[in-house]
C-alpha cells in the first residue's frame, strides 16, 4: 500500500508519495492485527491517508529482526567505517529528494515551507552527515595502572535501541535518533508519532535503497499505549531513546523498572524562560522572542512561552512584539502558500487543548493583548498568535506547557526577580537572556537552571551542540559528541602483562 498525491502549489510541484505498512527486517508489511491509524492533515482537517497501526505482536517481531541482525551483520560485527558509508549513502538519498519530504512534512505536519524546508531538512541532513563521520571514530582510552597492568576502555553499543518520538519534527526527530544510534553500532526499533508516521515511513524506504542489513532499522508506527508500550516493557530492548512530554517520559521510566532496567534518556516538555533586560537590542529581543514562541506554531518542547521584561523597557516591548504577533497573523494559512509562516498545530486535539489554555489564562485574569482566539480561517486548526499581559507567576499559563503559540509575559524590576521568577518551574530544559552587558548574560545565564541557554538568540538548534533538559524536561544528551555517549556502554578491560 502506498499514499501517493500530486501538488501544484508555488511551494511545490511534482508528486509526494510513501508506503502505509511497517517497516520490519527489510519490508513493508502490514500490522498483525490489521488496524490502521487515520493520517489527518492539519491544513485542512482531511484524512490524508491511513497507515498501518502496530500492537505487541508487530513490537516483538520487529524487535527479533534487530535482534538478528544486531548479532549476525551490524554492532560489534561491521567496522564502524563501513556503518558510516550506509549512514552517508543514506544521508545522500535523503539530499536527492529533500523536496519531496520537506513537501510530505508540511502535508502531515502543517509546517510551512520555509521551515520544512528551509530548517527542519537541513538540520534532518546535517545531523545524518555528522553522525556518518562519527561512525570509525568511536573509541575508549588506554588507562596506565601499575607495571603489572593495562587497561583500557571499550565503548560498546546497546544492542537493540528502542527510540519513541513525537510529531512536532517529526523527520528531524527520526535522524537525531538514528544518526548516534546506527553510527555507535545499535539497532533500532523506531516508533514515530501517531499523528505524523509519513517522512519516517518514507525514510524507511530509504534505508531500504541504501542498502542496511534487513533488521537494522524498523519504523513501526502505532500508539502510544499499545506499540509505545510494548517498546518500552520489551525485556529485549535494553535503551529507550524518548522524546515527548514529562507524562510519558514517567510512564516511559516506571516501564523500565518493571521490565529490565533498560537505560532510559528523556527529552521531555518546557516552559522556557526568555529574559528581556531594560539594556537589550530592542529590535533583536523582539525578532528572537517572536521566532522563540511562534516558530512552528508554538509546538517546539525549546518554547520561550515565559517572557520577563524589566520595566523600563516594557511598554516598547509590547508595542513592538504584538506587531510582530499581528503580522505573523496575517502570514497564516496554507503551508505551500507564498508568504505563510505560521500553519495550523498539528491536530483537532491540540488546537482543543492550546484554547483550553487560552481560556483558563482569561479565566484567571490574564489578558489577551493580541490573538486569544481562532484564525478567521474556518478549515484546519489555526490559532492566531496570541499574546497574554498582566500574568502573575502562580497562573496556569506561566506555569504550564501550552505547546501553542502562546506567550505570558510578566513584568519585572530587578535581576534577582527575574531569576527567581524564571527558575519557579519543574521544567529546565531552555532559557534566552536578552542583555548587551556581557557580565550580565553570563551571570544570569549560569544563574539560570536549564539545560540550554542562549543569549541574544533563541532557539538555535546545531547538530554539534548538546541538545537536553534539566530537572523534569528530561535527562541525557542528543545532538554532538554527547549523544555519542548516551548510546554506549563503557567496558573496562584489564590485562596482566
Ligand atoms: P506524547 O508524550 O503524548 O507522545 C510522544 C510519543 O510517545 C508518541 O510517539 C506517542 O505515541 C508515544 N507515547 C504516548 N504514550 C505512551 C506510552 N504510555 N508509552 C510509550 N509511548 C507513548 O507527546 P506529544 O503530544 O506527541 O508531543 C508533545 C510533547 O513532546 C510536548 O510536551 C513537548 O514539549 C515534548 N517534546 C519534547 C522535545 C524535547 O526534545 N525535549 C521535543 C519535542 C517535543
Amino acid at each position: 500500500e502506498t499514499f501517493k498525491v500530486e501538488l501544484d502549489t508555488p511551494a511545490y510541484k511534482g508528486s509526494v508519495s510513501c508506503n502505509t505498512g511497517l517497516f520490519i527486517n527489510g519490508k513493508f508489511v502490514d500490522a498483525v492485527e490489521g488496524g490502521t491509524i487515520d493520517v489527518i492533515n492539519p491544513s485542512t482537517g482531511k484524512l490524508l491517508t491511513k497507515v498501518a497501526a502496530a500492537t505487541s505482536k508487530d513490537v516483538d517481531i520487529a524487535v527479533a529482526a534487530a535482534k538478528k541482525a544486531y548479532k549476525t551483520s551490524w554492532g560489534l560485527k561491521v567496522p564502524g567505517a563501513q556503518r558510516g558509508e550506509l549512514l552517508m549513502k543514506l544521508a545522500t538519498l535523503l539530499e536527492a529528494n529533500i523536496d519531496e519530504f520537506a513537501a510530505l512534512e508540511c502535508l502531515n505536519v502543517g509546517k510551512p515551507w520555509s521551515e520544512s524546508r528551509g530548517f527542519d531538512m537541513k538540520l534532518t541532513l546535517q545531523t545524518l552527515k555528522y553522525y556518518a563521520g562519527w561512525a570509525d571514530k568511536v573509541h575508549g582510552h588506554t588507562i596506565e595502572t601499575n607495571e603489572q597492568k593495562l587497561a583500557y576502555t571499550r565503548h560498546e553499543p546497546y544492542g537493540v535501541v528502542g527510540q519513541i518520538i513525537p510529531w512536532n519534527y517529526p523527520l528531524t526527530m527520526v535522524s537525531w535518533k538514528i544518526g548516534p544510534a546506527l553510527a555507535t553500532g545499535n539497532v533500532v526499533v523506531l516508533k514515530p508519532s501517531e499523528i505524523t508516521p509519513l517522512t519516517a515511513l518514507k525514510f524507511a524506504s530509504l534505508v531500504q535503497e541504501a542498502g542496511f542489513p534487513p533488521g537494522v532499522v524498523n519504523i513501526i508506527p502505532g500508539y502510544g499505549s499499545t506499540a509505545g508500550t510494548a517498546i518500552s516493557m520489551h525485556p529485549d530492548i535494553r535503551k529507550i531513546a524518548f522524546t515527548g512530554s514529562t507524562l510519558t517520559g514517567r510512564k516511559i521510566q516506571e516501564a523500565s523498572a518493571k521490565s529490565n532496567l533498560k537505560v532510559v534518556t528523556l527529552e521531555l516538555g518546557g516552559k522556557s524562560p526568555n529574559i528581556i533586560f531594560d539594556d537589550a537590542d530592542l529590535d533583536q529581543a523582539v525578532k528572537w522572542a517572536a521566532i522563540g514562541i511562534f516558530s512552528n506554531s508554538g509546538q517546539v518542547c525549546t518554547a520561550g512561552s515565559r517572557i520577563y521584561v524589566q520595566e523600563g523597557i516594557y511598554d516598547a516591548f509590547i508595542q513592538a512584539f504584538s506587531e510582530a504577533a499581528a503580522g505573523l497573523n496575517t502570514k497564516t494559512g496554507d503551508p505551500f502558500s507564498e508568504g505563510t509562516i505560521h500553519g495550523p498545530v498539528v491536530s483537532q486535539t491540540q488546537f482543543d487543548r492550546v484554547m483550553s489554555h487560552i481560556d483558563a489564562a482569561k479565566a484567571e485574569g490574564a489578558i489577551p493583548f493580541i490573538g486569544g482566539e481562532r484564525h478567521s480561517l474556518t478549515e484546519g486548526f489555526f490559532v492566531k498568535p496570541t499574546i497574554f499581559t498582566n500574568c502573575t507567576p502562580d497562573m496556569k499559563i506561566v506555569q504550564e506547557e501550552v505547546f501553542g503559540p502562546v506567550a505570558a509575559v510578566v513584568k519585572f524590576k530587578t535581576e534577582d526577580e527575574a531569576i527567581e521568577m524564571a527558575n519557579d518551574t519543574n521544567y529546565g530544559l531552555a532559557c534566552a537572556v536578552f542583555t548587551e552587558n556581557v557580565s550580565r548574560a553570563v551571570r544570569v545565564s549560569n544563574a539560570l537552571e536549564a539545560g540550554m541557554a542562549w543569549v541574544n538568540c533563541n532557539i538555535t538548534t546545531e547538530y554539534n551542540v548538546p541538545f537536553g533538559g534539566y530537572k523534569q524536561s528530561g535527562y541525557g544528551r542528543e545532538l554532538g559528541a554527547y549523544a555519542i555517549d548516551t548510546y554506549t556502554q563503557v567496558k573496562a578491560v584489564h590485562i596482566n602483562v
